[in-house]
């Protein structure tokens, strides 16, 4: 199906052509003839599906399709009031959203302000008050600015929820049950999430009408494109393994996750001793550091970005070779989440997981969620009676008298030759 059938605005058609995209990924061609006819809409879609675009572009047809808002509205000359609202978990989903919403909206005349927490609030209620087409906010801050009475949502028309289980996770259902409260009851609104739960499930009921479901490919079901391994690692040896891992120059766009800030902290450490060029993604760094790591990591001016669950949230980069779960996830939807990083619009990546002893069950309920084993293997030519170069932790064996081999120095290898690139080529999964 081409994009032209979808008929959406010419200048919005014209952006999606020079963003290279030559046909609708399976949720855009399900979600956006739906969207478009006004339904409510429950999406269920991993990230990588291209889900952000399901829901921005059909949202910036209506913002383009003439200024109901702001002729019937009664606002002054120019000044636009919010008709649509996009509420995501973290900044960076936000930073990312914007930065769709930026690309596909580049021949249309909007305003679009976006609000999250770590920053300064100041120009943030600037641009509330002035007049936005659209916001893209965080639910916390979103709260906080509409306490202050910044936001004019009286006009609001679209709504969009995106990730919302993860919005549940991480305690926003307060807040977002306020917002939506402070909105007009006619409205569209959208809710995407990975998966179907019963508190999803319960959320549709509580701010759709008549929502239509949309569902691409199963939570449970990581992208086909992605080569899934374990590496079985005592803890002690998993900073040598990922050293040596990491001569290999395939592994050239690499995230890393640590289960915490203070983990990824120590594995940047361990990197940066060997030479390996690295970032650190995690809440406890300021906003503007968390662009930077994730600005530098896009660049190609460092080879691993580490990141924690959370922060990784919405990191939407491309040619990402490898994602290595240096802490195996608790939960099998991380790892799902975590996995969807590379892989990416049919990119090729592979997936590798560290396994130690107190794995062994998370990983039986991973694969019992995937519905398929993932392969274990030794890391060729790994000594793994090596001892360790980090402190040991409680309970952790001896160290023998040998060392991992020190990483062989190379250049930098290029960047991004294992992407496929092009046109969506995946198929209904
Ligand atoms: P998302 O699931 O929204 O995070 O999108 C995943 C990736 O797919 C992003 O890098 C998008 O730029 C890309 N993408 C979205 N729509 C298309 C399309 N129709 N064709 C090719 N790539 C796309």
């Amino acid at each position: 199906m081409p994009f032209l059938s979808l008929g959406l605005d010419d200048r919005i058609f014209k952006a999606v052509q020079e963003a290279g995209y030559t046909e609708p990924t399976p949720i855009q061609a399900a979600a956006i003839p739906e969207i478009l006819a006004g339904h409510d809409l429950i999406g269920i879609a991993q990230t990588g599906t291209g889900k952000t675009a399901a829901f921005t572009l059909p949202m910036l047809d209506l913002l383009a399709r003439g200024a109901v808002g702001r002729a019937a509205g009664g606002a002054g000359a120019g000044q636009a009031r919010t008709r649509t609202l996009v509420l995501a978990p973290t900044r960076e989903l936000v930073a990312q959203i914007h930065e769709n919403v930026a690309a596909y909206a580049r021949h249309l005349p909007l305003r679009v302000a976006t609000v999250f927490g770590g920053v300064s609030e100041r120009p943030q209620m600037q641009a509330l008050r002035t007049g936005v087409d659209l916001v893209i906010a965080t639910p916390g801050r979103l709260m906080d600015l509409m306490g202050q009475r910044c936001a004019d949502f009286s006009a609001l028309e679209f709504l969009v929820l995106d990730e919302a289980d993860r919005m549940l996770d991480m305690g926003f259902l307060p807040s977002i049950r306020k917002i939506v409260k402070a909105l007009p009851q006619k409205r569209q609104t959208l809710l995407f999430s990975a998966t179907l739960s019963k508190e999803i499930e319960s959320l549709t009921h509580e701010f759709q009408r008549h929502p239509k479901t949309v569902q691409i490919g199963r939570r449970s079901n990581p992208a086909e494109t992605v080569t899934q391994i374990a590496y079985e690692v005592p803890k002690h040896l998993k900073p040598a393994l990922l050293v040596h891992l990491l001569q290999d120059p395939q592994m050239n766009m690499v995230l890393v996750f640590s289960r915490t800030k203070h983990g990824a902290d120590k594995i940047t450490r361990k990197l940066d001793q060997v030479g390996i060029t690295s970032a650190t993604l995690h809440s406890n760094r300021s906003q503007n550091q968390r662009l930077r790591a994730l600005k530098a990591f896009k660049d190609g001016e460092v080879r691993v970005l580490v990141a924690t669950d959370i922060a990784a949230r919405g990191i939407d980069v491309d040619g990402i070779s490898h994602v290595v779960n240096y802490d195996f996830p608790m939960h099998s939807e991380d790892y799902v989440h975590r996995i969807g990083r590379t892989g990416r619009a049919q990119a090729i990546g592979d997936a590798i997981s560290f396994i130690s002893s107190e794995d062994y069950g998370p990983l039986k309920s991973l694969e019992k969620f995937i519905g398929r084993g993932i392969t274990r293997k030794k890391a060729e030519g790994f000594d793994y009676n090596a001892a360790s170069t980090e402190p040991r932790e409680h309970g952790q064996p001896r160290p023998s008298h040998q060392r991992a081999k020190p990483p062989v120095p190379r250049d930098p290898p290029a960047r991004g030759g294992q992407r496929r690139g092009g046109g969506w080529r995946g198929g209904r999964r």
